[in-house]
């Protein structure tokens, strides 16, 4: 029997940090890895209204947290709380993971771009160097994403938002050569058709809105690789609208798991041997899926 099955004494406190955290996977996804790396951990659902920022995160630090995540709407805000910031943090302007030191400091790391880098090799057993890849959104997930990609020498990537002083911010920030900015207009399609990836880091389709796409059928071609990061719902009509036309695709439950991993290995400076994705991904997709 596993001795860490149940919460007690010395169980390490963790959570997630958002609101409104009501469709959040996170607490039934880090029971799962704990259980499988044996650590006696509680992790638990932090729901914290605009305001109560600062006094939860000095409650947590009194109540000897270890770490916890943070999600949507805190990835930026919650960096005015942290003694120091990661390379990564720093570079992507944003926090999901903290770590609290015995001495009470906080350390704000993203392991966004970690998770979705890992999960994409995982699932397409290629990389991104000397492809044509396109991003839709500019928003916090695709400044992680984008990085990352950008690290891996693509041929061309170029960033589509609505607003493109949005993608030109992000550009800029990435500071490397073949790196574009573009809106929806223009040659937008022509774009589309011509990239090998395609990634919709954007929210459009994510529940309770799963009837929308950015993009349709049309606009795939068989044997491109589709990457949507979104996974409420788990099949989206973004992946939907890509599969009917022969390309291959998969939505974000991977890079969730992802991230998770890279935010375990962060809170106990250990690694963790990627193989134990499968393990998570076959109990997680059995708890997602209810
Ligand atoms: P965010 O910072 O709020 O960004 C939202 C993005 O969606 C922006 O790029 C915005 O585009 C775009 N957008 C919203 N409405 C749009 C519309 N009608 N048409 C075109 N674009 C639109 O949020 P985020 O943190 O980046 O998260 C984005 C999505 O990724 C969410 O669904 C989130 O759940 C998911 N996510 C998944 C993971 C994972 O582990 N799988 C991790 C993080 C996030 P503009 O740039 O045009 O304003």
């Amino acid at each position: 029997m596993n001795k860490n099955k149940y919460i007690n004494a010395d169980s390490q406190l963790f959570g997630v940090l958002g609101h409104p955290l009501g469709h959040s996977l996170s607490p039934q996804l880090h029971a799962i890895i704990s259980n499988i790396l044996n650590k006696n951990i509680a992790y638990i659902p932090l729901d914290v209204s605009e305001g109560n920022l600062s006094s939860a995160v000095m409650g947590l630090k009194s109540l000897n947290f270890k770490g916890f995540n943070v999600t949507i709407p805190y990835k930026k805000s919650i960096i005015n709380y942290m003694d120091s910031l990661t390379e990564t943090a720093l570079r992507t302007n944003s926090v999901n993971t903290v770590k609290i030191e015995e001495n009470g400091n906080l350390i704000g790391h993203s392991t966004d771009g970690y998770g979705f880098m890992l999960d994409f090799q995982r699932f397409f057993k290629t990389d991104f160097s000397n492809k044509k890849v396109i991003c839709l959104g500019a928003g916090g997930a695709a400044f992680a994403i984008c990085q990352k990609i950008a690290e891996n020498n693509p041929k061309e990537l170029y960033i589509a938002s609505r607003d493109i002083k949005k993608s030109t911010e992000l550009v800029s920030n990435i500071a490397k050569d073949k790196i574009y900015a573009i809106d929806y207009e223009h040659n937008f399609k022509k774009i589309i058709k011509d990239c090998h990836i395609i990634i919709n880091a954007t929210s459009v389709g994510m529940a309770p809105n799963n009837n929308v796409s950015i993009l349709e059928p049309d606009d795939f071609y068989k044997g491109q690789l589709v990457y949507d990061i979104i996974y409420n719902p788990k099949d989206t009509l973004f992946i939907k609208n890509a599969l009917a036309t022969g390309a291959q695709g998969t939505t974000g439950i991977g890079m969730l798991i992802g991230q998770a991993i890279a935010a375990w290995e962060f809170w106990y400076d250990i690694k963790i041997d990627t193989n134990i994705f499968t393990e998570i991904i076959k109990s997680f997709s059995i708890l997602s899926d209810n």
